[in-house]
C-alpha cells in the first residue's frame, strides 16, 4: 500500500478532529485569521501547572497533610494551604451529593483565571472543572485567545456539584466563596473572566441580566473582572459566540495580545 493511501492512526484522527472543532469555534466567533501560538516564556506560561516541576518541588514538604502540590489546582504553597483549610468540606449540604470535591485546575501563578458556576456531572466524576462538553468549548475559547489551558487557572463559585445542576443556594455560596477568594488571592491574577449569569451576578453582587453585564470591565477582590457568557449557554446559543469573542478580545488586549485579523 502506498503511503498516500494509509489511514491516519486513531490518535492522529483525534488530534485532527480536535483541531477542526477549534477552527469551528473560531469561525463561529467570526475569526477570519488564525493567531500565532503563544511564546513559551513568562510568568503566565506553565505547561506543568499540576506537576511537581518548578517551585512545586521545593515546597513539597512545606505543608504536611493529606493533600499535595501534585493535586489538581494545588500547585503552590499558598494554594495548597487553601486546599488544606477547605479539607473534605461538609460546610453545606452539597457535600452529601458529591463524588469529588472540585477544587480547581491550572497554573498556580496564572495571570488569567476563569470562574464558572459549579461542577457538573463529568467534573464531579473527574475532579476537574470544565471537562465536559462546555469545558471542551472553554478550552477552545482559551486557545483562541492565545493561551494554553495549562497557562490559566480554572475554578468555580462552588466546589461540589449541585443536585440536577441547579443554581447553588445562598448558604452554599456563603460557605464556598471564601475559598474562591482565597484561591484568587493566592494566585494573584491580572484578570478574572466570570463565565455566565450565575457566576457573574454572584461575584459582582449585581442582578443585572448577563446580556447587559457582559463585555464591561468590573472588579472582584481588587482584580479586573470581565463578565461573559457561559460556554454551556454558547453551546445552546451559538449565535452569541461572536459576542463572547468580543468580550475575550478585550481581555486579550489587556495582555497585549492582538485579536486575530487585526495585525
Ligand atoms: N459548568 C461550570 O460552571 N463549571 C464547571 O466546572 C463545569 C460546567
Amino acid at each position: 500500500m502506498s503511503r498516500g493511501s494509509q489511514r491516519p492512526s486513531p490518535e492522529a484522527a483525534a488530534v485532527a478532529a480536535e483541531a477542526l472543532r477549534h477552527l469551528e469555534w473560531m469561525r463561529d466567533a467570526g475569526v477570519r485569521e488564525i493567531p500565532q501560538p503563544p511564546s513559551p516564556s513568562g510568568r503566565g506560561h506553565s505547561g506543568s501547572s499540576d506537576s511537581m516541576e518548578g517551585e512545586g518541588g521545593r515546597f513539597s514538604a512545606a505543608i504536611a497533610g493529606p493533600y499535595s502540590l501534585r493535586d489538581k489546582g494545588c500547585g503552590s504553597e499558598a494554594l495548597l494551604a487553601v486546599r488544606h483549610e477547605l479539607g473534605e468540606c461538609v460546610r453545606c449540604q452539597l457535600h452529601g451529593g458529591r463524588t469529588t470535591l472540585v477544587f480547581g485546575v491550572g497554573n498556580p501563578r496564572a495571570e488569567l483565571v476563569f470562574v464558572g458556576e459549579g461542577p457538573g456531572g463529568e467534573e464531579d466524576r473527574q475532579g476537574e472543572p470544565f471537562v465536559g462538553k462546555a469545558g471542551q468549548l472553554l478550552t477552545r475559547m482559551i486557545e483562541a485567545m492565545g493561551f494554553q489551558r495549562s497557562e490559566v487557572y480554572i475554578a468555580n463559585v462552588v466546589k461540589c456539584r449541585p443536585p440536577q445542576n441547579r443554581d447553588p443556594e445562598p448558604d452554599e455560596i456563603e460557605a464556598c466563596e471564601p475559598f474562591l477568594k482565597a484561591q484568587i488571592a493566592a494566585i494573584g491574577p491580572r484578570v478574572v473572566v466570570a463565565l455566565g449569569r450565575f457566576a457573574v451576578q454572584t461575584l459582582l453582587r449585581d442582578g443585572t441580566p448577563i446580556s447587559r453585564l457582559r463585555g464591561r470591565w468590573r472588579e472582584y477582590q481588587g482584580v479586573r473582572l470581565m463578565p461573559t457568557f457561559h460556554p454551556a449557554y454558547l453551546l445552546r446559543n451559538p449565535a452569541d459566540k461572536g459576542k463572547a469573542w468580543e468580550d475575550l478580545q478585550l481581555v486579550m488586549k489587556e495582555f497585549g495580545k492582538s485579536p486575530p485579523g487585526t495585525r
